[in-house]
């Protein structure tokens, strides 16, 4: 048995989640792994949802899994978002950056996709819905965009004390907590 690659979460307000993440240059041996791990991550911390930069990695890959069922996990390397459209709709998002947070988020109902397999076969989608929505939150994650910076300024008021705890935690690391999270 080789070592399995085992991947830790980073959290609120590691500046690695405010790095813009870098293209995929390689559709290697070593991306699939990091997929693959990046899919434990996701699974084991009980997310829809996972960017690189959460796991402490620069790249532009993102995996996604809207119903938790296995032949619906989703790995999109290189992901651009090619137009937003349909009403903008408000939605409690939580991110496994930020435990125990959740705030409403606007976005558009809908986003055209281009992207590339892990294997490097180029990926064009229509989204719409749930998958939609965990596309474009975790496409923020690879711009360097937080829910702290979507939250409405209410939400960041009423959140203030809990995103203050995430802070101090930072200074002194305890372990994650787990809920649905993206
Ligand atoms: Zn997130």
């Amino acid at each position: 048995m080789s070592d399995k690659l085992e991947l830790q979460l980073t959290l609120y307000p590691d500046p690695i989640l405010r790095r813009v993440a870098l293209p995929v240059e390689a559709f290697d041996e070593e991306l699939r792994e990091t997929v693959a791990a990046m899919l434990e991550r996701m699974h084991s911390s009980h997310g829809v949802g996972l960017a690189a930069p959460q796991v402490g990695l620069g790249k532009r890959i993102l995996v996604l899994n809207p119903s938790g069922k296995p032949e619906d996990a989703l790995a999109l390397v290189n992901v651009r978002i090619l137009e937003r459209s349909g009403p903008t709709t408000a939605f409690e998002e939580g991110c496994l950056s930020f435990p125990e947070i959740y705030a409403e988020i606007q976005r558009p109902e809908r986003c055209r996709i281009a992207a590339f397999a892990p294997d490097g076969t180029p990926i064009e989608r229509e989204l719409d819905g749930f998958t939609s929505r965990i596309v474009q939150h975790e496409y923020d994650h690879l711009e360097g965009v937080l829910l702290v910076d979507r939250m409405s300024p209410a939400d960041r008021h009423r959140l203030k004390p809990a995103l203050q705890a995430l802070v101090e935690a930072y200074k002194s690391p305890r372990p994650a907590a787990s809920a649905k999270r993206m």
